[in-house]
């Protein structure tokens, strides 16, 4: 192994900057991969891309980028006590204190430690290089029927899905509504699918993603975005609306479409972030007995539940990456997400890039 690695950051201004750093060694409890597969998220578009939006768990502090990676074990520090070299893992993107009450939940997303809670790729080194630090409390193991990049889609993109359903319920009753088609939307559309739902309903307004939800089989019904929507959705579901409605577009109209196209009874879960919503409570919520759920990411224990049933499933989380770049071809890899022509991003080693 070289003592140098290639690894991107992200200034703030559009760009990705590509540096030349020393290969990190595990220290006590930590390992360090190979990275495989290092998806990008809409969150690195919406606060790091562009300019340096966030504040708090959301700052940015000029580390090597990427919350969404998968690789293999190359060197275990001391005290490892699971894992070992060879071991293939995705990683938890948030590091926690692990002894807060969130953290013993297995939420380190909600860890309350303003000095041990640092997510990979905001605040501590993350996945957009060739090798990268991990503790050993973050880690998941992967099992040998999925691929590494079907790994790096289930921390924050099926994880969070997963979590958001969990809450919501699915199954063979419920119409779902899917607000905001990009890769957290396909992700729910293809849970919602193995959970048993007997009609999925898309609403996007970018052509190539109601094409990609149309296309992989997603969605039974994908509509453009419209004033029209929520008569839409009634109309495909017998006049009442859906069971269950799942917004994962964080925009003001899409997320009122969401709760007002729900049925009596019905169950709608907000996992898009960012943005504002406007709704009348009484005819919109109370009236019709509506429960409205906030979810965000997923824990450590629940993210092992899903990788389990995604084998069982056969679901590869993989099948809605439509791009794959090698690491030196980064900023064109942030660029296509920016645009949002595209399904998932993934930056690619090795055997995944094939
Ligand atoms: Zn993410
Ligand atoms: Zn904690």
């Amino acid at each position: 192994m070289n003592d140098t690695m290639t690894a991107a950051f992200l200034p703030g201004n559009s760009t990705v900057e590509m540096r030349s750093v020393p290969v990190p060694a595990p220290g006590h409890g930590e390992v360090l991969l190979r990275v495989k597969a290092s998806t990008i998220c809409g969150s690195d578009i919406r606060c790091i891309y562009h300019e340096h939006l966030g504040k708090g768990p959301e700052g940015y502090q000029g580390v090597i980028a990427g919350h969404e990676p998968c690789g293999q074990i190359v060197a275990a520090g001391e005290g490892c006590r699971r894992f070992k070299t060879g071991d293939r893992v995705i990683v938890y993107h948030i590091s926690g204190c692990g002894v807060c009450n969130d953290c013993r939940r297995g939420y380190m997303i909600s860890c309350t430690s303003e000095k041990y809670r640092r997510a990979y790729g905001w605040q501590r080194d993350g996945g957009m290089a060739e090798y990268m630090i991990a503790e050993e409390k973050d880690l998941i193991a992967l099992p040998d029927e999925l691929t590494f990049a079907d790994g790096a889609q289930v921390a924050c993109g099926f994880g969070t899905v997963y979590e958001g359903l969990e809450k919501i319920g699915i199954d063979g009753n419920h119409a779902v509504l899917i607000t905001g088609l990009g890769p957290v939307g396909l992700a729910t559309g293809a849970l919602c699918r193995k959970l048993g739902a007997n009609r999925i309903i898309g609403i996007d307004v970018v052509p190539e993603r109601m094409k990609i939800a149309t296309d992989l089989g997603l969605c039974d019904a994908v509509l453009a975005s419209g004033p029209d929507n929520v008569a839409q959705v009634k109309q495909l579901t017998g006049g009442f609306g859906v069971e269950r409605a799942v917004d994962c577009s964080a925009n003001d109209a899409a997320r009122a479409t969401a709760i007002r196209a729900t049925r009596k009874w019905g169950k709608i879960v907000f996992i898009g972030e960012g943005g504002r919503v406007e709704i009348n409570p009484s005819p919109d919520m109370i009236h019709d007995q509506k429960t409205l759920y906030g979810s965000w990411v997923t824990s450590t224990w629940l993210m092992e539940e899903l990788v389990e049933r995604l084998v069982r499933w056969n679901l590869h989380p993989a099948d809605i990456i439509t791009h794959r770049f090698p690491l030196e071809r980064a900023a064109e890899a942030y660029a296509l997400m920016a645009s949002g022509k595209c399904g998932k991003v993934a930056v690619c080693q090795d055997e995944e890039l094939s």
